[in-house]
């Protein structure tokens, strides 16, 4: 498995740290003394950030590259992207090439900074590449799965306190805090989809972004009209029809897809099959406030849209 970070660069020594806290100490301004405020932490993406910012508590702020509402399968970075990372000193990415983007900004960013592989651990599932001549590709999608995202907690947590040692107990506390509140969820998805009949527990969606979620609540993946790990990627007219066949054929009631994901599709299967169309599920972004501004209220929410949608 390639990874996509193939180095890890502890770039600011504690000692630099320790001359900018004393540097600040003997200033007059000696409220700021104990803040790690030359510490900047970025997450490549919306959702990634607030796991972050979970663990990182008050001690840290932990920026998004992406802005709400982008879909990292599909993004250009821009010029200011750059910028952003030559300021960073820990980057967070969720790993399994999911960020495509990053090989460049890093090197035109240039400098050297800590680099956590949320996905760091885990295993991810493969599945055959055909716009790829059939090359196997990793599904990033791990975080649609709370228990997985527990490993990206236990790796922030590392990082965090590999370039804020200081904090260490802070970090280890809200981890541990955050972990709990992630068994909840689990538990809390698991009583809903236990409310969906069985046989209903089927699953048709834009992209294949279900794999991880569907294996751990027991649903059947159907297909996906672009049968794709990326939304970056198109579909053929035998592959729709076959899709439609399926559809037909299991009667799944619904297509899901994320708000970044284009409808047209969509509605052109539900024309010929019973299924509604479902565009409201946030896989890939967090909302700028409701109804999905946390990780978790992105899963509670896209959870209780499934659970509408089949029940
Ligand atoms: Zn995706």
């Amino acid at each position: 498995m390639k990874k996509i970070i193939n180095s890890i660069i502890v770039m600011m020594t504690i000692a630099a740290l320790f001359l900018t806290a004393c540097g600040s100490a003997l200033s007059s301004d000696s409220a700021a003394v104990t803040e790690p405020a030359s510490i900047n932490v970025l997450a490549s993406t919306s959702f990634l950030a607030d796991i972050a910012q979970n663990v990182a508590g008050d001690h840290l702020t932990v920026a998004s590259l992406l802005p709400f509402g982008a879909d990292p399968h599909a993004y250009q970075a821009a010029p200011s992207d750059v910028a952003k990372i030559a300021e960073s000193n820990l980057l967070i990415l969720n790993g399994v090439e999911y960020e495509h983007f990053i090989e460049s900004l890093l090197e035109n960013a240039g400098g050297e900074r800590l680099i956590i592989t949320a996905t760091d651990g885990l295993t991810p599932n493969q599945m055959e590449d055909e716009e790829n001549a059939g090359q196997m590709t990793g599904d990033p999608h791990m975080w649609l799965d709370p228990n997985r995202v527990i490993t990206y907690v236990e790796n922030i947590r590392d990082g965090l306190i590999e370039v804020d040692p200081d904090g260490a107990e802070a970090y280890k506390a809200n981890a541990d805090a955050y972990i709990a509140q992630l068994k909840d969820l689990d538990k809390w998805i698991v009583e809903q989809v236990n409310t969906i009949p069985a046989e209903r527990r089927l699953l048709v969606t834009n992209h294949e972004a279900a794999g991880y979620f569907a294996e751990r609540y027991g649903f059947e993946i159907v297909g996906a009209i672009i049968p794709s790990l990326s939304t970056d990627a198109g579909t053929s007219a035998k592959e729709m029809a076959a899709l439609i066949e399926q559809i037909k054929a299991t009667g799944a009631p619904a297509i899901f897809l994320g708000e970044v994901e284009n409808p047209d599709l969509a509605n052109q299967i539900a024309d010929e099959t019973d299924v509604k169309v479902v565009d409201t599920l946030y896989l890939e972004s967090l909302t700028d406030g409701s109804p999905a501004a946390t990780y978790m209220d992105m899963m509670k929410h896209n959870v209780t849209q499934i659970v509408s949608a089949l029940k």
